[in-house]
């Protein structure tokens, strides 16, 4: 729900957000308009005590679809009555400016913004009530998304994060050694990397935690911390909540958004796991000053694929904006397909390419750098130009065993009939599109070196 003054944009980044998260958009002054006519003409000729009236019904109404619908309510619904209060749904302040909210409603009809001095004290007197009743504050749709998805970017120095309860934090023994969790609590190390997501680590923290149900826990490191943190509370008392603090590129833009975790077993990484969403996933963009450069890669690997995929230049961004953009293109996937069985597959660009490498080379070429040539290959085969890998991640073919590289690509799940089902690029971004065995094998020999 989209609360916010005159100006803020709801409509337009209402409807916008209801597309990306593929659910139906409800404007509250639109249903009026509808059904009374010009809401100009409703406070002229029954005053505005009967529009608050009829919003409050066209509210509730919207409100019982369920929380599956996108609602912007009229900007003074949070001053005439205590409904917003009442509703059970996610209520985000649509923050705008005074001096841009005037820009772009003088001169229109609307009947509160005819006066430009009564239209700012109306501001005033308004802003610290959608502070009081919102959840969330956001200034555009990837604000409305990132909030939707209880993902927030902030630095959690200036503004340190709480909920009721006890917190019990998992971090990576080295990222502690460079940073404060922003949760105060008790700490159980885990190694740095894929050595922390096994059953061993898993069953310590088991045996170690003390949290009853109302607990939650804090995982405080990169993909690797976040996914057996993650595992840990989905599998805890039959699951308890849990908040995941990403330290690395990878973390802040995919491993800690979308509710996946998992641990690896020897015969193969992530095989055993949960679909557990944490209730808020705390990006502080800060964290990434420390990380060394080559972790830096394997990060821009997935955030130039997101670009690819969302048809912006991500990867050209500050860091804390190429953060906040990435991770609000992932939310909404994730938010649109929970379970990973229908437009979620579109992050799958260049990976189906990226694991035979993995695998061809024994681990020995970081998902990263496999990443980098998966979106080679997806790219050529999609008949598109692919500088932008080139001048981002410039990708050298790597050393694998090319048969073992071959046999990996032939388990995928998704050879139907001679043809591999494959996420390729076009003008409108991800599609599914078959591709035939030879076409396959000769994108991924390319790969590799000689
Ligand atoms: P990682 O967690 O191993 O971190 C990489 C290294 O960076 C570690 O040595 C760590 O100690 C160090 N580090 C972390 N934060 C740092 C900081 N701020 N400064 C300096 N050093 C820091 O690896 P990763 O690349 O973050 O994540 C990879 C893992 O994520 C893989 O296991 C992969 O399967 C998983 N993953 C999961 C998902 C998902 O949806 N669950 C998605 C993508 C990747």
């Amino acid at each position: 729900m989209l609360l916010g003054f005159m100006g803020a944009g709801k409509s337009t980044i209402g409807a916008e957000v209801a597309e990306r998260l593929g659910r139906p958009f409800l404007d509250v002054d639109d249903e009026v308009e509808r059904a009374e006519g010009p809401i100009w003409k409703l406070f002229q000729e029954r005053g505005e005590s009967a529009f608050r009236e009829l919003e409050a019904r066209f509210l509730r109404e919207g409100a019982a679809r369920g929380e599956s619908s996108v609602i912007a309510v009229g900007g003074g619904a949070v001053e005439t009555h205590d409904l917003l209060a009442r509703l059970d749904a996610l209520k985000v302040h649509l923050d705008v400016d005074v001096d841009t909210a005037w820009a772009r409603v003088q001169g229109s009809r609307r009947p509160l913004a005819q006066d430009e001095a009564e239209f700012r004290s109306r501001y005033e007197r308004r802003q610290p009530l959608y502070a009081e009743v919102a959840d969330a504050r956001a200034t555009d749709a990837d604000g409305v998304v990132l909030a939707a998805g209880g993902v927030s970017i902030s630095s959690s120095a200036d503004d340190p994060v709480g909920r009721p309860g006890s917190y019990e934090i998992v971090a990576d023994d080295g990222v502690l050694g460079l940073h404060e969790p922003p949760f105060d609590g008790p700490v159980h190390t885990v190694s740095a990397g894929e050595a922390a997501k096994t059953t061993a680590t898993a069953e310590r923290l088991w045996r170690d935690f003390r949290l009853d149900r109302g607990g939650t826990l804090v995982a405080f490191g990169g993909g690797c911390t976040t996914d057996v943190g993650g595992f840990v509370a989905a599998t805890y008392l039959r699951g308890i909540d849990w908040i995941a603090v990403p330290t690395t590129l990878v973390g802040q833009v995919d491993a800690a958004i979308g509710g996946k975790t998992a641990i690896n077993l020897p015969e193969g990484k992530n095989l055993v796991g949960a679909f557990h969403w944490p209730v808020r996933t705390v990006i502080d963009p800060n964290y990434l000053a420390t990380l060394p450069e080559e972790q830096r890669r394997e990060g821009l690997a997935e955030v130039v694929k997101t670009g690819l995929l969302s048809g912006e230049s991500l990867w050209e961004l500050r860091d804390d904006e190429l953060v906040r953009r990435s991770a609000s293109y992932k939310t909404a996937l994730c938010l649109r397909d929970p379970y990973d069985r229908g437009v979620r597959k579109l992050l799958n660009l260049g990976h189906t390419f990226a694991h035979a490498l993995e695998t061809g080379s024994d681990g020995a070429v970081t998902h990263g750098r496999a990443v980098a040539l998966g979106l080679l290959a997806a790219l050529r085969l999609s008949g598109r130009p692919t500088d932008v890998i080139e001048e981002t991640l410039a990708p050298q073919p790597v050393r694998a065993d090319r048969e073992r590289a071959w046999e990996a690509l032939k388990r995928d799940k998704k050879w139907i009939g001679g043809d591999l089902h494959l996420i390729l690029l076009g003008d409108e971004g991800g599609y599914t599109a078959s591709v035939s065995e030879p076409d396959v094998r000769r994108a991924l020999d390319e790969l590799i070196a000689d």
